[in-house]
């Protein structure tokens, strides 16, 4: 598959075709996935949950000690004019920043300063069939590495984890990585949350069970406040998945996608259920209500 020739980017204060977007070979973030990053999702020429995605990403640069090399009010005004440029009413931004330009050598503070990119393209992470009809998740061998390896609530550049889950689902006919923790916990998919329903109740592991801290997680979350469904979050084991009348993904690439089996086994009907059905219908306003138009878009 050819990586296309589609999608804008903002680099250097300018927005080019993404084809024409170049970093550096000396760029920390190339050589060292040393930076940060936000997938954000744009629907009905909505930007959605902005500030939050901002908000996130200020944090990880905290986490990772990288000054931003913009405010985040002119953060904000980038990924709009990115995405206005691009010029799709649906669309994904990729937001990050990297440590910028050094010499060889892993240490960070002769870099800088750090390189802001804004990426707008399309994302296709599942067939229409598979969110038709759910998808296959496998768990992977590799584990979700601990908090005190490196934290899974930094967005950074350092996605080999999630690769290689993602690969090994691939390689064994699956679309999708269950990733355990060290303790055998549930902690999320490769690039996406974990929800089951049991007993008529939504659950989620906790950020400290090594998931992202999601922001279409959180959305869910209060969207299940709203139509009165319960739900918490909780550490889970394969057994709850297993146990599960429903089991479902949320990400801002993967949007909300019904688990139809893990490990070969037929999860809860063995396709999308009620609750995500309600769900589903919910998150499409709430895609309308959380965004910030982009103007000639919305
Ligand atoms: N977990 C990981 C590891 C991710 O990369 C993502 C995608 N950003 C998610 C979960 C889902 O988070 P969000 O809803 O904020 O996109």
């Amino acid at each position: 598959m050819s990586a296309g020739n589609t999608g804008v980017c903002w680099i250097d204060g300018a927005i080019v075709p993404a084809s024409e977007a170049r970093v550096g070979v000396r760029d920390h973030g190339l050589l060292y996935g040393d930076g940060i990053f936000e997938g954000i999702r744009v629907r009905a020429g909505r930007v959605f949950r902005l500030g939050d995605h901002l908000a996130r990403f200020a944090a990880g640069a905290r986490a990772i000690g990288l000054t931003l090399p913009h405010p985040l009010e002119q953060i904000h005004a980038i990924v709009l004019a990115t995405v206005r440029a691009n010029g799709s009413r649906e669309a994904y931004v990729r937001l990050l920043a990297t440590r910028g330009e050094g010499p060889l050598g892993v240490d960070p503070l002769p870099c800088g300063p750090p390189r802001l990119l804004c990426l707008a393209d399309t994302i296709a992470l599942y067939a229409e069939e598979k969110r038709r009809l759910g998808i296959d998740l496998v768990t992977a061998s590799l584990r979700r590495p601990p908090a005190d390896v490196l934290d899974p609530r930094v967005k950074s550049l350092n996605y080999l984890n999630n690769v290689l889950a993602k690969l090994e689902a691939r390689q064994r006919g699956a679309d999708e990585a269950l990733l355990l923790n060290t303790a055998g916990h549930v902690a999320e998919a490769a690039v996406a949350n974990l929800f089951v329903v049991r007993g008529g109740e939504l659950a989620t592991p906790p950020g400290t069970d090594g998931a992202l801290e999601g922001i279409t997680r959180a959305t869910v979350l209060d969207l299940a406040a709203a139509l009165g469904i319960p739900a918490r979050e909780r550490s889970l084991g394969r057994f709850d998945l297993f146990a599960s009348e429903e089991c479902f993904l949320t990400g801002s690439g993967a949007g909300l996608v019904a688990v139809r089996s893990l490990d070969g086994r037929a999860i809860g009907g063995g396709g999308p259920g009620p609750i995500f059905g309600k769900l589903v219908a919910a998150f499409a306003d709430a895609c309308v209500a959380l965004g910030t138009p982009v103007a000639g878009l919305a």
